[in-house]
């Protein structure tokens, strides 16, 4: 009997033992605890930096506002891939951004009645000799008004895929960065999200776009050419095929611009056929929605900028009637 009540007390011991030996191991514990959170937010405090204000502002860098004022916000800076300034100060205006936030810009020159448009750039980096011609063009009229009529507006759109120019000057940099071709992305009546490959360009995978008219790129392009009332137009790719008129079937006014430029420059006209069936351009949906007159127009290779002969095209083009 007493040795078992002498059993029973030794376990009480034990047990209270035990409660006090956890008591105080969480006691410690959660002193250590609060220690250590101290020491991290101290941490903290010492290596957020302040944040810096952008003061660079170069001629070609754009903004993107934000619609929530922030006293610590810096805005995000892009730059044209290929900065052009012109001495003069003359400055395009913004038509729109690519996907990536560039600026896509019109050069404005004249402020004739007669409206006309070059757009440069559409295939990006793979075709970047055609920025640079438009580039030399926008210099070259900025300095020699005489080269425009007086009747004359004129619109330069130097590059309308400044991500694709900005990516590559390979074939790499042919598509916008949704990988979507962009002259095969306005919606024209016979725009496709796919094409049979055949003749056509296939050297990496690329789409019409999720819908026509999907890009900001072609959007914006859409958008400056429906405020307008352009007579005629050239779209510059390169390189060697020739004169692609608008229209399906091709229009008769855009074959007389078409047939006339291939004068002036020695570009193929009729272009030359590689079987390829061209869907959703710029040209073709151009025509369709009122502009008077269109081409696709391709410099000789992906180098050269052929001035000389695109300064006589240019004459043709701001002289031409619909
Ligand atoms: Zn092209």
């Amino acid at each position: 009997m007493a040795r078992r009540r002498k059993s029973s007390h030794t376990w009480v011991y034990v047990i209270w033992g035990l409660n006090g030996f956890a008591i105080l191991s969480l006691l410690a514990f959660s002193a250590f605890y609060k220690t250590s959170l101290r020491a991290s937010a101290a941490d903290e405090n010492i290596s957020t930096p302040r944040p810096r204000e952008t003061r660079r502002i170069p001629p070609t860098s754009y903004f993107l506002s934000t619609l929530t004022p922030n006293p610590l916000y810096t805005p995000p800076v892009f730059e044209t891939p290929t900065p052009f300034e012109l001495p003069t100060g003359l400055h395009p205006s913004i038509i729109g951004f690519s996907l990536a936030g560039r600026p896509i810009e019109a050069y404005t020159f004249g402020a004739g009645e007669k409206e006309y448009l070059i757009v440069a750039g559409i295939h990006g980096g793979y075709e970047g000799n055609t920025i640079a011609l438009t580039n030399e063009l926008i210099t070259y009229i900025n300095e020699n008004s005489e080269a425009l009529p007086t009747d004359v507006t004129l619109y330069i759109i130097r590059n309308m895929n400044p991500d694709g120019e900005a990516r590559d000057n390979g074939v790499d940099g042919r598509v916008n960065n949704n990988g979507v071709d962009l002259n095969r992305n306005f919606p024209s009546d016979n725009w496709t999200a796919d094409w049979d490959r055949d003749g056509c360009w296939i050297y990496r995978p690329t789409t019409g776009g999720a819908y026509a008219g999907s890009e900001p790129e072609t959007r914006s392009v859409m958008s400056f050419i429906g405020s307008h009332k352009i007579k005629a137009m050239i779209s510059y790719h390169s390189a060697g095929l020739g004169v692609f008129p608008g229209g399906v079937p091709w229009e008769e006014p855009s074959k007389r611009l078409a047939k006339a430029l291939s004068k002036a420059t020695g570009y193929p006209y009729p272009p030359l056929d590689t079987g390829c069936v061209y869907t959703g351009t710029l040209a073709d949906w151009a025509v369709e929605n009122g502009v008077g007159a269109s081409v696709d127009m391709e410099l000789s290779d992906h180098k050269n900028t052929d001035f000389v002969q695109n300064l006589k095209a240019l004459k043709v083009l701001l002289n031409f009637q619909p």
